[in-house]
């Protein structure tokens, strides 16, 4: 069994894959405390389903694009049969996770992207780095979210220092919601030169920051 937040669909929001149409399987919990945290309704609460339970609802919305997310999904272990039933119904599968748990138990098929937690997030001493290794340049996003100037100069260093430039199918960095001034974050995005991208979280435009379920 899961314990289980929400599932709906709406539009990806975040990453390469945003606009497209998703159905969300948003697990509860995570064992991380980010400061500027926007899922804190998910540490807690949930019902539980079984796997079989959650497939006849994704199902039922018909979308082929499937995202497990949290909290941190990857933090209950029957997670990772989750996103095997997932793969072998032929859904393509993407797993949003913080960073903190190791993903070498992710069925190969489903597309990773991985926070990096930078300093003003609290939690960067619990960034798993042996998820860096596993990174596959075809498949995997990495996500740095920036609150001030020194977590661009820490996402920098990292990139710069773990070649993700070439390990990683797109490096994303998004301002912490009302934390970070966009158009500063764009001009040091813009003068780095690095193969990076900007990203805004899209369901937060359309329909505003707090509200769940979209
Ligand atoms: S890892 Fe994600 S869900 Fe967990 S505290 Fe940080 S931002 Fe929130």
């Amino acid at each position: 069994m899961l314990r289980v937040t929400e599932i709906f669909r709406s539009i990806q929001g975040e990453s390469t894959h945003a606009g497209r149409p998703c159905t969300f399987v948003r697990l509860t919990g995570c064992p991380m405390r980010c400061v500027w945290c926007d899922s804190e309704y998910t540490f807690s609460g949930g019902e539980h389903y079984s796997i079989d339970d959650i497939l006849v609802q994704v199902e039922a919305f018909g979308c082929k694009l499937v995202e497990v997310t949290g909290g941190e999904p990857l933090a209950q272990k029957e997670a990772f049969n989750l996103i095997q039933r997932l793969c072998d119904e032929d859904y393509e599968v993407l797993i949003e996770t913080g960073g903190y748990v190791s993903t070498a138990d992710v069925d190969p098929r489903a597309k990773i992207i991985l926070d990096i937690k930078c300093p003003a997030s609290g939690e960067e001493p619990r960034n798993d780095w042996s998820n860096l290794q596993r990174l596959r340049a075809d498949k995997d996003e990495v996500k740095f979210v920036i609150a001030d100037e020194g977590d661009w100069t820490y996402a920098k260093r990292i990139i710069q220092e773990n070649y993700l430039e070439a390990r990683a199918r797109a490096i994303l960095i998004s301002p912490a919601w009302g934390q970070v001034d966009l158009q500063q974050l764009a001009d040091w995005i813009a003068a780095s030169g690095m193969k990076i991208r900007m990203q805004l979280q899209l369901h937060k435009y359309i329909w505003g920051p707090d509200v769940k379920g979209v």
